[in-house]
């Protein structure tokens, strides 16, 4: 079994509600349970800055499967939820499902990097990945908890 932590992000559509039943998706999967879920947050686009808010949230599982096993799965779900990928990276979609790190597990190829590498850049992944696992230590990057107190959360709230 791994750990092994998710991190769900959307902006077009109704994205609360696409987070919440991705997260409901998640507990779903086959060989995996839901350890944790992460509160919901708003927060500023990142990377293109002309798009609507997004809604985050992370989400940790025990699971059987493989990180490839589960990426296809998360991709599965993505399609499901209607993502269409246009070529714009870091667009907006209606649902992004990335995984962020399985324990004991360094991958780069093709298809699959883990940990997944800018977990450290980012407050919107940091926050709620913060509420489930704050002393996590990421391989090549830091403890959770540290690399939070470094990163800018501006424009970052809880989702009541
Ligand atoms: P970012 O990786 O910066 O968050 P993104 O999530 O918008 O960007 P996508 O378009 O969702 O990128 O994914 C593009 C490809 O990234 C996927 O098809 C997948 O093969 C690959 N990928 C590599 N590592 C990971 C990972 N850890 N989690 C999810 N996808 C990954
Ligand atoms: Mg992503
Ligand atoms: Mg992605």
């Amino acid at each position: 079994m791994h750990r092994a932590y998710v991190a769900l992000g959307s902006n077009l559509g109704d994205p609360k509600r696409q987070v919440l039943d991705a997260l409901d998706g998640l507990a779903a999967l086959p060989g995996s349970r839901m350890l944790a879920r992460s509160r919901l947050y708003l927060t500023p686009p990142w990377g293109v800055r002309e798009q609507p808010q997004f809604v985050n949230a992370v989400a940790a599982l025990e699971t059987s499967l493989s990180p490839h096993a589960l990426l296809d799965a998360l991709l599965a779900m993505e399609r499901a939820a209607g993502r269409l990928r246009d070529g714009e990276r870091w667009g907006p979609r209606t649902l992004d499902l990335d995984v962020l790190h399985m324990d004991g597990v360094r991958i780069d190829d093709e298809r699959l990097t883990l940990p997944h590498p800018r977990i450290a850049q980012r407050a919107f992944v940091l926050l709620p990945l913060h509420d489930v696992a704050p002393m996590l230590e990421l391989p090549g990057q830091g403890r959770v908890d540290t690399l939070l107190a470094q990163v800018d959360r501006a424009g970052c709230e809880v989702l009541p």
